[in-house]
């Protein structure tokens, strides 16, 4: 029965204890408890129930076609997958997200199927003298040429810089400083897998797993790029592990394939290069490059694009340590847990750009694989597995290459091409490499 007014309603879901009471309520943000979505494919409503007031802006974002709503920071307390993109239809949304994104700053992006224009914000009280209140996004349908116009006068109004990330933590000279960068968090969630799955908060519980290994074999120091369930940009991650005095970034994250790639599965260590090593690669450099834009992060003009960087001499020597390091991680979790059949790749991440120090990204698994995602979920998993990774981290500096001079074979492996098949072209051995007994 075709309905003219659908009515999205969704159910509302509190979490139970947020864990973290702040010492004084007066200190503490509003509560967003519940979130729903009226869309009939003209005009649409999202509504926030709040413990209190908040004041809200929105403007216009492209490319993908997005609204972004700002806030100082609110709780939100709402399953974040009640908003992920399904098909509606004819509806106007596609899909919303929310969250922290900075400090102190809480932002809700809704995703456009069509072009609509924002046609009210505003929070008002749920009735008369109360506080509890109620946070309305009203959007409108709109021509192209509308939507775009807006856009772009937002683009102008809100060209400044981007929000203060964490500070990072001071450089340490006598230890090696390995970064750890759990993608996503705050208002980017990352991958939504089977069973109720969040990438961000998976990676980060790995992340916390390996942070603790690290830190046990007393011969590193450890800096996260993200604290919690925050939002920090790419760029921001690769500079707080520039400031740190990173010597190897690990940037961990989670994959997802659609359709029937349910039953694809295991652990991929990615490389940088300009070239994806094959289409796989690609799309998931392209997956996780997009997590500014589900931010609602604006693309920067002046940044470098990965393939310039790229080009640059010292970014090849460096590539060759990624790439042996790479090559060290696959070794040490062979048999340790699933890998992927072709587990060494390589793409044009935007994390992994530093031309000053090795970086991998890990995909630790697939969030649409029933068995990877019950590995993600489980303490002895995590432990067995950050404990082979920071076997690999400890055997890559026991090895002395990273802090020495690149040897020729070090950027003529660095040089050369993966195949298509993922592996090292030159498939030879490079001299000191960590050897496996
Ligand atoms: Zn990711």
């Amino acid at each position: 029965m075709f309905l003219r007014h659908m009515l999205l309603a969704f159910a509302l879901t509190i979490a139970a204890l947020a864990g973290a009471a702040p010492a004084r309520a007066e200190d503490a943000p509003p509560v967003a408890v519940a979130a729903r979505l009226a869309d009939d494919g003209e005009a649409a409503k999202l509504v926030f129930d709040l413990s209190g007031p908040v004041a809200a802006s929105a403007r216009a974002l492209a490319d993908p076609d997005r609204i972004v709503v700002d806030m100082p920071e609110v709780s939100f307390q709402i399953d974040p997958s009640i908003g992920r993109p399904r098909d509606h239809g004819q509806a106007i949304v596609k899909g919303f997200r929310f969250g922290l994104f900075g400090p102190g700053k809480s932002r809700v992006v809704i995703d456009l199927a069509k072009p609509a224009c924002v046609a009210n914000v505003a929070t008002t009280p749920i009735a008369k003298g109360a506080t509890p209140s109620r946070l309305a996004i009203a959007l409108k349908r709109c021509e192209p040429a509308a939507f775009a116009q807006a856009a772009a006068r937002d683009a102008l109004a809100g060209a400044g810089p981007a929000p203060a990330a964490v500070a990072a933590a001071a450089p340490v000279a006598d230890r090696p400083v390995i970064v750890l960068d759990p993608g996503h968090g705050g208002v980017d969630g990352g991958a939504y897998g089977i069973g109720g799955a969040i990438e961000k908060t998976l990676v980060y519980e790995y992340a916390l797993e390996l942070q603790r290994q690290l830190e046990a074999k007393g011969r590193f120091k450890v800096v996260l790029t993200r604290h919690g369930d925050e939002f920090v940009s790419l760029d921001d991650r690769v500079r707080i592990a520039r400031e740190a005095g990173a010597s190897l970034l690990i940037s961990i994250h989670a994959d997802m394939l659609g359709g029937a790639g349910s039953y694809v599965s295991g652990a991929t260590v990615y490389t940088c290069s300009e070239r994806a090593s094959d289409a796989e690669a690609a799309r998931v450099a392209a997956h996780e490059n997009a997590a500014d834009k589900a931010a609602g992060v604006e693309d920067k003009a002046q940044a470098p694009g990965v393939a310039d960087i790229l080009f640059d001499l010292e970014k090849r020597e460096t590539r060759a340590y990624a790439h042996l390091f790479s090559r060290g991680v696959v070794a040490e979790l062979q048999g340790k847990t699933q890998l992927n059949n072709n587990p060494e790749r390589s793409a044009g991440f935007v994390v992994l750009k530093a031309p000053d120090f090795p970086s991998v990204l890990v995909e630790l698994g697939y969030l649409s694989n029933p068995k990877d995602v019950q590995s993600m979920n489980s303490p002895e998993w995590r432990a067995r597995t950050a404990s082979a990774m920071a076997d690999a981290v400890d055997r890559f500096f026991a090895s002395g290459r990273a802090a020495a001079a690149p040897s020729p074979d070090a950027a003529a492996l660095a040089a050369s091409d993966r195949t298509a098949a993922g592996g090292p072209a030159a498939g030879g051995v490079v001299p000191g490499e960590p050897a496996k007994p």
